[in-house]
């Protein structure tokens, strides 16, 4: 079972894999967008990890809800709202168990990620975040370690696709041939959940 430090664990390695990439999720959103994802999403969740420190919230539920409305007051830009939402749905959908079992929380992702699909309209193949994320809550019914492979393997399959939603998409074809920033960071959320299962 997953308790709520499971899920602070998953925030706090979050943070620290989106401060470590935050140079190279900024340079992969500098062809396609405005050079601003990895400074998005640092000031996002180093905000995330310091409300729940304050908060101290004690379900996973708690902690989901409460990183999701804090990305979404601090990210200015696409992915805020987004993740925001993603977390938010996510961690309405566990309701206020103490503790959730695997299947729970790969059933209350895949709420999260509908979410997020109806929230910005983009499907599987416009090359956004939804590429990695789809693929990952696909795959989360076999293990963590499967969802983290899958979402890495679906950031690398948005670089030879056209964007069809967000900034990229203003580009049109000269937006094939670069890899998609927010797919690549879904994949450091995904391996930050790997991450907290040890
Ligand atoms: P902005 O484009 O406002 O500067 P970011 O750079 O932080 O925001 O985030 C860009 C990322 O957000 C894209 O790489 C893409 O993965 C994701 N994104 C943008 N629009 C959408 C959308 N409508 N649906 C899903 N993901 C989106
Ligand atoms: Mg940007
Ligand atoms: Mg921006």
């Amino acid at each position: 079972m997953l308790d709520a430090d499971f899920f602070r664990r998953w925030m706090t390695a979050t943070a620290a894999s989106v401060d470590r990439e935050a140079e190279r999720l900024t340079a992969l959103d500098s062809p396609i967008g405005d050079a601003d994802h990895g400074s998005n999403l640092q000031r996002g969740f180093t905000a995330v990890t310091a409300v729940l420190q304050k908060e101290n919230p004690d379900t996973p539920g708690a902690v989901l809800v409460l990183a999701g409305r804090q990305l979404i007051s601090t990210v200015g830009g696409a992915s805020g709202p987004l993740y925001g939402t993603l977390l938010r749905r996510t961690g309405k959908a566990l309701g206020d168990d103490a503790e959730v079992g695997e299947e729970q929380l790969a059933e209350a992702l895949r709420a999260g990620v509908d979410a997020v699909m109806a929230l910005g309209g983009a499907a599987p193949g416009d090359k956004t975040m939804i590429d990695a994320l789809v693929p990952a809550v696909e795959a989360l019914g076999d293990s963590f370690t499967a969802a983290r492979t899958a979402a890495e393997q679906g950031a690398l399959a948005t670089t030879p696709m056209q964007a069809r939603k967000g900034r990229a998409s203003y580009l049109g074809e000269r937006s094939i041939g670069h890899q998609d920033p927010g797919a690549t960071s879904a994949a450091l959320l995904v391996a930050g959940l790997a991450e907290a299962a040890g």
